[in-house]
This record gives structure tokens, sequence and C-alpha cells, in this order.
């Protein structure tokens, strides 16, 4: 009888440590010069809801028990499918007025990745990058390369002009245009209408195991086989269960210089800082030398944020104690 009562009561006290960890995602929809002036009411209500479905939906995917590996695929999913990011469908043009997209995944459990760059057919890159991380020897493939493994692991392959939208190739047109006045990529930035929109998701699952997804069509009018800071691991994306995950949008080349996505989980890791904090230092650094744009973080205890040098960022977040919050321009939030 005394022995059933002590391994009752040391069940009890062994309780909190078998609790499921908190759960919880954060997604953005790409940073820049985003603002409410330049925004009709039903645009803002088509973004807060696409937003608000996809955090939503990767959340279920947590609280029934899955990991955020799967969470997170699926909130990315849901952004490359809908043609207001530019990602998966929406992507920006090339210079050549086609698509090139890349994607990566990191787990944060023994930071396991998958990344693709400059793929033209592949409907949903964050798929791929994903088949190359779970069923490739390789961490990194690009072009062609990655477009025979792609169908050698039977994902949706698509014409490139599925990722055709009016409003892109308009924003092409008009860099081109001021691309005369203006070097390469300063045309983009100087455009009222620029957005990035990229897309990615970090999460954290029941058993506190961190990843981290992004998916991009890169920057308009880029040329020459450009790659930019999303399939460059600790550039657009990273997972460290010691530290935090992250999901970078902006100017890539800033990101790549920067290594802003892994510089941030480092600063957790070793200065012992805040995610908010390390994320807010790194961004106004990259302001500094001219690098715009934004990033989410969760980290491993769970907290949600988000930090970003532009006018607005497309986000949300969802956590155990966060009911969703989408927002898009500048807030004092989080
Ligand atoms: N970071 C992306 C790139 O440079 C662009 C973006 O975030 O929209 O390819």
């Amino acid at each position: 009888m005394k022995a059933i009562f002590c391994s009752v009561l040391l069940l009890a006290f062994n309780l909190p440590a078998l609790a499921a960890h908190p759960i919880g995602i954060v997604i953005h929809g790409g940073a820049g010069t985003i603002n409410q002036a330049q925004m009709t009411a039903q645009q803002q209500q088509a973004y807060e809801a696409t937003l608000r479905h996809a955090v939503d939906q990767g959340y279920l995917v947590l609280e029934q028990g899955g990991s955020s590996l799967d969470a997170v695929t699926k909130a990315v999913t849901i952004l490359e499918d809908s043609p207001l990011f530019n990602a998966g469908k929406g992507a920006v043009y090339t210079w050549d007025e086609t698509h090139e997209l890349d994607a990566s995944i990191m787990l944060g459990q023994d930071r396991n990745a998958g990344a693709v760059a400059g793929v033209t057919n592949v409907k949903n890159p964050i798929l791929l990058a994903r088949a190359v991380m779970e069923h490739s020897a390789h961490v990194m493939l690009a072009g062609s390369g990655a477009e025979l493994f792609a169908k050698q692991q039977q994902l949706e392959l698509v014409e490139n002009q599925y990722f055709n939208t009016e409003f892109r190739h308009e924003a092409l047109k008009r860099m081109k245009q001021s691309q005369q006045a203006l070097p390469h990529q300063a045309a983009v930035l100087q455009d009222p209408n620029w957005k990035m929109g990229t897309v990615g998701a970090v999460a954290i699952d029941k058993a506190g195991n961190l990843t981290a997804a992004t998916s991009t069509g890169g920057m308009t009018g880029k040329r020459f086989g450009r790659i930019g800071d999303v399939p460059v691991l600790g550039a657009g994306n990273f997972a460290d269960n010691t530290s935090c995950a992250v999901s970078a949008t902006g100017h890539g080349e800033y990101f790549i210089r920067y290594q802003v996505a892994s510089d941030i989980c480092a600063r957790v890791k070793y200065k012992g800082i805040t995610a908010k904090l390390a994320a807010e230092q790194v961004l106004a650094e990259l302001a500094y030398v001219g690098g715009l744009g934004g990033v989410i973080v969760v980290d491993k205890a769970g907290t949600l944020s988000w930090a970003f040098n532009t006018e607005g960022m497309y986000r949300a977040m969802r956590g155990a104690n966060t009911p969703t919050l989408v927002e898009i321009f500048q807030s004092t939030k989080n």
C-alpha cells in the first residue's frame, strides 16, 4: 500500500516534466512599403483573411499533437497557393518575365534541413524543400536538378505561367521603366508599391521542437540566376532547439551578408537576451547599412515575436496563451 502511495506521489511530482510544451506558430507574408493609405478595405480584408486562415490551420496541426514541421508546412503551402503573396502562385517576375522560386525548411531538433533554389515548375516549393530534407542525401538542390528530383518525388508540377499575376507583371514593367534612372534593385525599393511578399512560418510543438520554413519568388526583376537569402540557411531561415527559429523577409542580399536568422538565434543563445530584443537589434543594425525587411521568431520557451524595419509586414501569430493576432501595419504589440 505504502509502495503504491509513494509511486502515485512520485508520478504527481513528475507530472510537470511530462506536461506538453506550450505550442505556438508565427507566420509572415512579406515586408515593405505597406501602409493603410495605399490599401483598399477590400485588399486589407483579403490579406487578413488569408493570414488568419494560414495561422489557424497551422495551429490546428499543433493542437492536435502534430509536429511543428507539419504545422509550418501547412501554413506555408496555404500562403504559397494564394496569389496575394510573393511565393508559389503570385511569385514576382524575373527580368526575363519568368518565375524562379526559392524555399527552405529547417528542424531545430537536429538542424536537419532542405533547400531549393531557382525552381520554375514546382507548384509548392516548400514541399520540395521538405522532400530534399527527408528523401535526399543533400541539403540544397538548384534548377533543373531540383526539378528532376521533384518529378521523382511525384510532387505537383505546373507550367511556369501558372505563377503569373497581373499586378506582379505591372511591378516588373514599372521596375524596368525606372531602371533607366536607378541601379538595379534600387528601382524596386523606391517603388511606392514595393512589397516583398515572401512567406514564412516558425512553430514550436508539444514536444518542444522548433521548425522554420520560408518560400519566395525572390525580388522583382532579378537576373542572371540570382538566388536570395531564403534557401541560404542561417540567412533567411534558421531553427535550433537550443535558441529559436526564425523566418525572414527582406532584401535578400543583406540578409545573406549579415546572416540575419542565425545571428538572432546566436544572440539569444550566447548573450542570453530575449528573442524579441535580438531580432530588434539585428534589424536595427541592418537598417543602418540599408538592409530592409523583417523577421518572425519563436524561441525554445514558446515565446512568439516579430520585428521589422519597414513600414509594414504581413504577419500573424497564435499560441497557447495568445489568441489569433493578425497585423499588417506598424504596431506596438509584440
Ligand atoms: N528575401 C527575399 C529575397 O531576397 C525577398 C522577400 O523577402 O520578399 O529573395
